[in-house]
């Protein structure tokens, strides 16, 4: 068992500390715990944002999980990475910023649109910015600087948005890309177990994995965890077991992108 969507405290939203993650993750029987906390940006403006890590947090960050790699090597890999959103403004900072820091990879997570300071959240998305959903997506996975692509049915959250043809074609363009680019798509465990808990299912969604399997995708189980117990292994199995409904290659490892050669 392997999981590259791992939050922590530094968002905000994910409680618990660091150490917590890797021994449960430990305990559960993963063989690789890779942290993708939501990714700090530069904003020339001073913005400050409420649900990610400061740039200044950073180091902290990577200390905390290389200390951790080194005390942990002999039971667990563990990796640093992002969660990342495609910023069209700042992804020449970003890709600098992954280069210095030597960052293990990133996972597309396409949060907001142009940026959380000025832009929406997708999971609030209202209908005239669907198309710039898929748009954003599209060219965010044409960057090659991600390393999956985190709950691709993002914009399914908003519960007032209906299937519709705009949304058949969008996720059509989204599985098609990604599988010429062989980027996998994330069956998000978060998701997961909230449809279960609350009945509502936004994402994994069936029509979704679906055109996946149209598709022959390559998808990869994140458990999005934002808090220890999140990386509970029945959850894993639970989600693994319902995965493979569908007609996707399923792959337990991330590849990484050597950010050095961009
Ligand atoms: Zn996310
Ligand atoms: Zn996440």
């Amino acid at each position: 068992m392997k999981n590259y969507h791992t939050h922590t405290a530094r968002c905000h939203h994910a409680m618990g500390t660091d150490e917590d993650y890797v021994q449960i993750a430990i305990q559960e029987g993963y063989t690789t715990l890779g942290f993708s906390d939501h990714a700090c940006w530069h904003y020339p403006s001073g913005f400050h944002p409420h649900i990610r890590m400061l740039e200044t947090e950073f180091d902290g960050y990577q200390k905390s999980i290389l200390d951790l790699k080194q005390k942990y090597q002999d039971q667990i890999e563990i990796l640093c990475g992002l969660e990342a959103e495609y910023f069209p403004k700042s992804m020449n900072w970003l890709k600098n910023f992954c280069k210095e820091k030597q960052l293990d990879y990133l996972i597309f997570g396409n949060h907001y649109y142009q940026s959380d300071e000025t832009g929406i959240y997708y999971g609030n998305c209202p209908q005239n910015h669907i198309e710039d959903y898929f748009t954003s997506t599209l060219e965010g996975l044409q960057t090659g600087m991600y390393s999956c692509l985190a709950h691709p049915e993002l914009i399914l959250l908003n519960p007032h948005l209906k299937w519709n043809d705009q949304l058949e074609e969008g996720f059509h363009s989204i599985c098609k890309l990604a599988k010429e680019l062989e980027i996998p798509l994330e069956y998000n465990v978060l998701g997961f177990r909230k449809a279960r808990q609350m009945g509502f299912v936004a994402y994994p969604h069936p029509r979704f994995w679906q055109i996946a399997s149209q598709y022959k995708n390559k998808a990869i189980i994140g458990m999005d965890a934002h808090q220890p117990f999140g990386l509970e292994k029945e959850l894993f199995l639970e989600a693994y077991e319902s995965l493979l409904k569908y007609d996707v290659e399923i792959v337990d490892a991330l590849k990484k992108v050597d950010f050095s050669m961009m």
